[in-house]
């Protein structure tokens, strides 16, 4: 008798309902969904909603993103295959599995150090020898593996910081949470023109923890968790 894994039907369901049930459309971001098993980044106790429509917390305060959010961002960033990714906030590493399916590197930057040396040896275990895990603080960049076709930021800050606009080639994007009040967070997609004329775009409200560095906040200006736009706050 066959083995299933009963993850697969939920990962199919999942992309069905919550990613183009939702109106996302690039195939190469619906198949990157459908090929990362996100039940290995979640904590064990929790692998039975690892299909949720939410966020989940991950230990040190953090979350793994809902996965339409994770979807919504990459479709944002415009990936045509082979680019030069970076990510902010590795978190659980789930986001970068995702970009490491499209784009040819993808290097994350995470500050807490034990998110950091987990996610990496998660993502070795996995087979993703394309996706780089350095500890730092993001909201600089990471200038060593610039410039970038193509940055998102997985934490929401005051603005966006210039290090990654300056990380950034001309005509690459930059998908990032800004905060628009105390309780109000939008999602901004930036284009990097040649000169200084850039194109910002406001994609849809969210809910982000904090982006906390020396071009984010500071640790004691912002304590929240995320949540699912579409839904109610999970944490
Ligand atoms: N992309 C992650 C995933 O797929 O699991 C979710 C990331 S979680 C919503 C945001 C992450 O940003 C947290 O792990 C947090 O520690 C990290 N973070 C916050 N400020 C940061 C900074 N300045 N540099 C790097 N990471 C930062």
């Amino acid at each position: 008798m066959k083995s299933v894994n009963p993850f697969m039907e939920r990962r199919h369901r999942m992309v069905r309902e919550q990613i183009s049930g939702r109106g996302l459309r690039d195939p190469k971001v619906l198949d990157a969904m459908q090929r990362v098993a996100r039940e290995a980044f979640v904590p064990e106790h929790l692998r039975d909603f690892a299909y949720a429509d939410q966020p989940l917390p991950i230990g040190e305060g953090q979350t793994i993103s809902q996965p339409y959010i994770v979807a919504a961002m990459t479709e944002a960033l415009g990936l045509k295959g082979g680019e030069n990714v970076l990510e902010i906030g590795t978190g659980s590493g789930y986001a970068a599995a995702v970009l490491a399916h499209i784009a040819r590197e993808v290097h994350s930057v995470e500050r807490i150090a034990e998110l950091a040396n987990r996610a990496r040896k998660l993502l070795q275990l996995l087979g993703y020898h394309t996706v780089h895990v350095v500890e730092g603080d993001g909201s600089l960049g990471w200038p060593e593996a610039a410039p970038y076709d193509a940055i998102v930021v997985t934490a929401e800050g005051p603005r966006i910081p210039p290090s990654l606009r300056a990380q950034l080639k001309p005509g690459g994007r930059l998908v990032m949470p800004v905060s628009e009040g105390p309780f109000e967070q939008v999602l901004l997609r930036l284009t990097r023109s040649a000169d200084d004329g850039d194109h910002v775009e406001k994609i849809c409200p969210v809910r982000f923890v904090p982006l906390i560095g020396a071009e984010g906040w500071s640790p004691t200006e912002r304590s929240h968790a995320e949540f699912s736009p579409a839904g109610q706050p999970s944490l």
